[in-house]
């Protein structure tokens, strides 16, 4: 599969829509131990934005935040201008209800390095489930939808296999598809390629690719820096729990102006 095979299907099954992500003043802490110290991040509708960063700087943490998986001690992130688990109402704060916590859910998609697909259930029956279960989408529908998901994915023909029986770039993409069955805003990726055998890792990126150029709003954290400074629009540097350094790949990448990105970029080559 190549990434030109599937870009117009993707663009018509995955249906981007919004997905502004603002994260502001975002401090978290695991007792002492500060892992977000003051990280302010927009990403506009229909962009890329790569998240570097050497381990521990607490990537996997604000993409978390950015899910309900967590939440800060400070700040607020919002979607489209909702703030996630607080509705605003005359500059108060008001905890939303569960209902609506878990209809924010539904709209981040997140892919883990780890797959976490169901092991008892079907390819296709790992896509169709969350539309089930979380949207009630009828049973044939969310079926249909499934078939068409593993389609733009490359995966029309492994619909009925098990997890098992499937490499992990395979796994992966299933995966996509899973996180795209909900019509996400914005999808999330956490070092989606870091579990793969190396000659597995292109036929994923080649899929985050297509998501990119459908226009579908990504946010991945990934050490594929190639991979960023071809697809993103935006790059970001963590170190210990800030964004160091930020732009477009141009500059955080061909030109980084920080000693800790340059260490960081230098290292990973
Ligand atoms: P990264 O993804 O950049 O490697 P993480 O966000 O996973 O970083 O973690 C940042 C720091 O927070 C690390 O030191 C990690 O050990 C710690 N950490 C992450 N999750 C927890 C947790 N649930 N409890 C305690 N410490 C945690
Ligand atoms: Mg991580």
């Amino acid at each position: 599969m190549t990434a030109l095979e599937t870009t117009t299907s993707t663009a018509a099954v995955t249906a981007p829509r919004g997905g502004r992500v603002e994260v502001r003043a975002a401090h978290k802490a695991y007792g002492d131990l500060e892992v977000l110290r003051g990280v302010d991040l927009t990403v506009e509708p229909g962009t890329v934005t790569a998240i570097l960063g050497p381990s521990g700087s607490g990537k996997s943490t604000l993409l978390r935040t950015l899910n309900h998986l967590e939440a800060l001690d400070r700040g607020v992130v919002a979607i489209d201008g909702e703030i996630m688990g607080y509705r605003r109402r005359d500059d108060l704060l008001l905890e939303l209800s569960e209902k609506d916590v878990l209809r924010q859910r539904t709209e981040v998609g997140m892919v883990f390095q780890q797959f976490h697909l169901f092991g008892h259930m079907t390819a296709l029956q790992n896509v169709a489930e969350a539309p089930r279960r979380a949207l009630g989408v009828p049973k044939r529908e969310a079926l249909a939808r499934g078939r068409e998901l593993l389609e733009t994915v490359g995966l029309a023909a492994k619909a009925d296999v098990y997890p098992r029986q499937l490499s992990g770039g395979q796994q992966q993409r299933v995966a996509i598809a899973r996180a795209l069955a909900l019509r996400p805003k914005v999808l999330l990726f956490d070092e989606p390629t870091s579990a793969l055998d190396p000659e597995l890792v292109e036929e994923v990126l080649a899929v985050i690719r297509d998501l990119a150029s459908a226009g579908t709003t990504l946010l991945i954290v990934t050490h594929e820096i190639a991979f960023a400074r071809d697809v993103a629009d935006h790059v970001v540097f963590m170190d210990g729990g800030r964004i160091v350094e930020q732009g477009p790949p141009e500059q955080v990448i061909g030109a980084p102006r920080h000693e800790r990105t340059r260490g960081f970029l230098q290292r990973i080559h």
